[in-house]
């Protein structure tokens, strides 16, 4: 398992700590690294569902990028695939149509707490949204880094690489991340998919 292969601290913005962070209040919002091991079995088994809808996306035609929403008791509250090249939304990115599918369909409280399973790393649009949406924990496969060196510059994918964990350090709350996890799993999925023409618009994540 590609996730644990990388260092509890690999994952880390390289500015945690260091003299740029000097004279700013420590936030609450600090993320927790971790690896496989300390990510609960059920939620890699949502993340194998993830990376399982990023592959679904891909066969309809769609960029290769799933995600779920668990309450926090773990029940699945919602599941998407990514929608923004595919339609008139470019945000609308597996984990942000996912956060507002869960809201829509089971109210914002229910989101208190959950978490968010991606077959990616969130950009920082999505990390936001989870915050926004009180989500607790961020699980993901992908890191944004790995990504970024799979897409390239294509043109529909101008990957934002900034760890989301350099995101929720920022917040005012702490976000627990688990990833990047079953990585090679999640990038598998990506297989010479950039490589392809571009075509309609629309970068993620
Ligand atoms: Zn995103």
């Amino acid at each position: 398992m590609s996730g644990a292969r990388r260092g509890a601290g690999a994952n880390r913005s390289p500015g945690a700590g260091g003299p740029s962070d000097a004279g700013r209040p420590a936030g609450a919002g600090v993320a927790t690294d971790s690896g496989a091991a300390a990510c609960p079995p059920a939620a890699l088994a949502a993340l194998r569902e993830a990376i399982a809808l990023s592959a679904r996306a891909r066969a309809d035609g769609r960029h290769p990028f799933g995600a779920l929403v668990l309450a926090a008791d773990g029940r699945v509250l919602a599941r998407a695939g990514n929608e923004s090249a595919a339609g008139d939304d470019p945000t609308a990115h597996a984990e942000t149509v996912a956060i507002r599918r869960a809201a829509a369909d089971h109210g914002r409280r229910a989101l208190a707490g959950g978490s968010l399973v991606s077959s990616a790393e969130p950009c920082a649009m999505c990390a936001g949204a989870a915050y926004w949406a009180g989500l607790g924990s961020v699980v993901y496969g992908l890191s944004e880094s790995r990504l970024r060196g799979l897409t390239g510059d294509h043109p529909e994918n101008p990957t934002l690489d900034l760890p989301c964990r350099t995101v929720f350090e920022r917040g005012q709350r702490p976000v627990t991340v688990h990833g990047p996890l079953l990585e090679d799993e999640a990038a598998a999925v990506h297989a010479w998919f950039w490589q392809r023409t571009a075509g309609s618009g629309g970068g993620d994540p």
